[in-house]
């Protein structure tokens, strides 16, 4: 499936720490790729984790926005601020709850109480990692009762799902190869496979951009999203991550690369720009460079098969 010639996008952070140069190389994609195709942005709070997200790290989180002069089409930051909203996943549990209603008139959806013991169990007894789908209980025949120390499992099937990757051409990959999907944790949080599928079908969203690190949870999204009811999934752009020297993943425990301390610091956004455009591949040195210059380098990346952008005839933006 081709991409909608104005796609709706999002950029969607946990707010589990500050932001740092892998979220800003992020937002390079996110706002150059949707808008190189003429597409809106969103912006979408990701607490879904209860236990690990902070309202300090929300508020944080907005202000950086505000600093860095990312600005969604929707929300904006002083909506978020003021109260609930549509695009704050810890505001729509009503959603998710009717969300997995529909999933169980779709699939199986039952409770499993696998632990990661049993997972390990399994890996002495057999020699090798149990592979799904189902889990190694077998607890869709068991008719467990839902409790609040047991995982809540959808049934996904198994195959393979295929997408539109615009940043490398057309992927596939099998569903459910870890074992049927978690919606609901043991901790009664539900989960992010869970509340992004629902959350960009009711925001209609149709182009996801994220980082590469997450290529292999897209089989078992696009299968979500057609038990849910989507018709043809979104289109994906799976772009490189930041990296420590090392050659590791960045993360916020990363503190010397939280983009609010390093404004504090004295740092330009372009400054900033530069260093996460440079570390991902998109300019060849980390000599400052504005936001639209950036995205406009990442616009650049889109293969061939997805098309022109809408209204253009080969300028950047
Ligand atoms: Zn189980």
């Amino acid at each position: 499936m081709s991409p909608s010639p104005s796609p709706t996008t999002r950029f969607a952070p946990a707010p589990t720490g500050r932001l740092h140069l892998g979220h800003l190389a992020n937002a390079i994609f996110v706002w150059g790729l949707g808008r190189a195709r003429g597409g809106r942005v969103l912006l979408r709070i990701e607490d879904h984790d209860r236990g690990r997200c902070r309202p300090e790290y929300e508020a944080a989180l907005l202000d950086d926005l505000d600093r860095l002069g990312l600005a969604a089409d929707e929300p904006s930051t002083p909506a978020l601020r003021a109260g609930p909203s549509s695009y704050r996943q810890s505001d729509n549990a009503p959603a998710y709850q009717a969300a997995l209603a529909q999933l169980g008139t779709a699939t199986a959806v039952y409770a499993c109480d696998c632990t990661r013991a049993t997972f390990a169990g399994w890996r002495d007894a057999h020699g090798e990692p149990w592979s799904g789908p189902g889990c190694p209980g077998e607890c869709a025949t068991r008719g467990l009762e839902p409790r609040g120390d047991r995982t809540i499992r959808a049934a996904l099937g198994d195959g393979i799902e295929s997408w539109t990757e615009l940043l490398g051409g057309p992927r596939s990959g099998a569903v459910a190869p870890n074992g049927d999907l978690p919606v609901r944790d043991r901790d009664g949080n539900w989960t992010y496979g869970f509340c992004v599928v629902v959350d960009d079908l009711r925001h209609d969203v149709d182009l996801v951009v994220r980082g590469e690190d997450l290529i292999e949870a897209t089989p078992d999204q696009v299968r979500l999203g057609r038990l849910l009811g989507r018709g043809a999934p979104p289109a994906f752009a799976h772009h490189p991550l930041v990296l420590r020297e090392d050659g590791s993943k960045l993360s916020k425990a990363d503190g010397a690369t939280s983009l609010g301390e390093l404004l504090d610091a004295g740092r330009t956004v372009p400054e900033l720009v530069g260093t996460a455009a440079h570390a991902v591949g998109l300019a060849p040195s980390d000599a400052p460079l504005s936001l639209d210059s950036a995205g406009a380098l990442a616009a650049r990346r889109l293969s061939p098969s997805a098309g022109p952008p809408p209204g253009s005839s080969g300028s950047d933006r």
